[in-house]
């Protein structure tokens, strides 16, 4: 995870009105190597020039293979605000999207990443039914790493250390935490920083204590994020997009190795490593629930169709 473009890229969405295009380079086959769910920024994404370059990949591969990993069964999703200045619309806001999008028809369409199959290879499947999941909870952690600019490893040190004190729940094989970040904060994953490289990612912490703690980063979107970042109108539609993104992304692909690719013990992925929402990231959608909110979500990849899911999706 030490070099900056050796992850795999994930497109960034409607720019200004328009789908990016842009085309295949030498650069982009080693931005694919190995994942982490990242959704980039367009400005990075303009760097690589390479916006397009995804989805037309993604379609000529036949969608994602099975690699024999796990998935996440019945996800329990935290939404977690590092301390207590995260935007106020993320506080008040991303609860109800996580609680709908867990609940919904959009959630649904992961039934088909259920792991009871083999491999290509022959290796057999984890033989696990994906059902909808539930938002568990929000809570505000006060981390004791106060530091403004934090590195990937130390944001799963710190979830570990909250489990520990018993500020976050000690976490299962269902169990996310999705963090949300206050502005000011930069996460440096592995040198590559938030808003100039990444709007957001997936990642997963080896705990002796707890096994694999999973988790989404999420930065705060304003500032150099604001106009770089998800498919949306706003900030908090931006933030929605890149959230269901995750989402669904560590729901298909939990224990994604940041290192080797496409192997055991990830999951779900194409032959290049891209994940579910990658091959969708420049699609939105919309998720309606039953008393009439809208949010707006990232579209997913349907193997079944072999595209994008376009919905429009419902929650009851
Ligand atoms: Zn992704």
């Amino acid at each position: 995870m030490k070099s900056t473009i050796a992850w795999r890229l994930t497109v960034i969405a409607t720019f200004l009105g328009t789908s990016l295009a842009a085309s295949l380079g030498q650069t982009s086959q080693s931005a694919l190597a190995a994942p982490y769910g990242i959704v980039y920024t367009r400005d990075y994404l303009k760097q690589l020039n390479q916006e397009k370059l995804l989805i037309d990949v993604g379609k000529s591969k036949k969608g994602l293979e099975y690699h024999g990993g796990p998935v996440i069964a019945q996800a329990k999703v935290y939404a977690v605000m590092w301390g207590g200045t995260v935007d106020s619309q993320i506080q008040t806001g991303i609860g109800g999207m996580l609680t709908a999008t867990l609940n919904s028809s959009y959630f649904d369409m992961l039934k088909e990443y259920d792991t009871t199959i083999n491999t290509a290879d022959g290796r057999n499947g984890t033989q696990q039914h994906i059902a909808r999941g539930q938002f568990a909870g929000q809570i505000t952690i006060q981390p004791a790493n106060a530091k403004l600019s934090i590195t990937d490893d130390e944001i799963g040190a710190e979830l570990e250390h909250q489990v520990q004190i018993g500020a976050l729940p000690a976490p299962d094989a269902n169990t996310v935490f999705m963090t949300y970040f206050p502005a000011g904060m930069t996460i440096d994953l592995g040198g590559s920083l938030s808003c100039q490289v990444f709007c957001g990612y997936h990642h997963n912490y080896k705990s002796a204590a707890y096994g694999m703690i999973l988790y989404g980063v999420h930065p705060d979107l304003g500032g150099n994020c604001a106009f770089g970042c998800g498919v949306g109108n706003n900030k908090f539609e931006n933030q929605t997009s890149v959230t269901s993104h995750e989402l669904v992304e560590v729901v298909t692909d939990p224990a994604v190795d940041q290192n080797t690719g496409p192997t055991y013990p990830s999951a779900w992925s194409t032959t290049i490593g891209e994940e579910i929402g990658d091959l969708c990231a420049s699609e939105n959608t919309t998720l309606t629930v039953s008393d009439g909110t809208t949010y707006l979500l990232q579209q997913a990849w349907d193997n079944a169709s072999e595209q994008c899911a376009a919905g429009p999706f419902q929650s009851p």
